[in-house]
């Protein structure tokens, strides 16, 4: 029978910091659903450099012409924060075949958890592909230019807590 509820989908990370890389893909995911929540999350595997909350806010400063995109910050199991979000998706970036391998392991535990959520994969623009956050910091720790590799809106945010 035809579902006509609002399709929700989960876009989750550390974005420490935001990258043009995150952005597009929040950008085709706000194409592809009804409703995106950007979910920021900090990996326990890495000690980030801005606080959830800065990351939180340099996302929002980024996305916020998207009527149906929304920042927000949790904790604890990926598939909890998408089940009381009542979404049916979670939204992954895929760059390189170094990615693919621990993102096939993620959505099939995922599945395992919930079998109704569907992970749905993005493949990163090609311009995008060399990208991620710690790129950017290590060019910016170094005096680098990250100009195109992040949104303008944030390169001072981001220049000011490198140094
Ligand atoms: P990192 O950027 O350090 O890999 P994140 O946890 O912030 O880590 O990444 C969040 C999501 O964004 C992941 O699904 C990741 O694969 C995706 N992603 C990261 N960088 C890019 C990029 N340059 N292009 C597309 N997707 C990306």
């Amino acid at each position: 029978m035809f579902n006509s509820s609002k399709k929700i989908a989960v876009y989750p990370g550390s974005f420490d910091p935001l990258t043009n890389g995150h952005l597009d893909i929040i950008h085709r995911a706000s194409k592809l659903f009804d409703h995106l929540i950007v979910g920021v999350l900090t990996n326990s595997a890495k000690s980030p450099i801005f606080t959830k909350e800065e990351r939180v806010e340099l996302i929002r400063k980024c996305t916020s012409e998207y009527e149906n995109v929304e920042v927000k910050m949790f904790d604890g199991l990926l598939v909890d924060f998408v089940r009381e979000n009542k979404a049916v998706a979670i939204i992954k970036g895929l760059r390189a075949v170094s990615d693919y391998e621990y993102e096939l392991q993620m959505a099939a535990l995922n599945k395992h958890i919930d079998h109704e959520i569907e992970t749905v994969f993005l493949m990163a623009d090609i311009q995008n592909s060399f990208l991620s956050s710690s790129i950017v910091k290590e060019l910016a720790k170094n005096g680098g230019n990250i100009k195109g590799l992040v949104p303008d809106k944030i390169i001072d945010d981001i220049m000011k807590k490198m140094y």
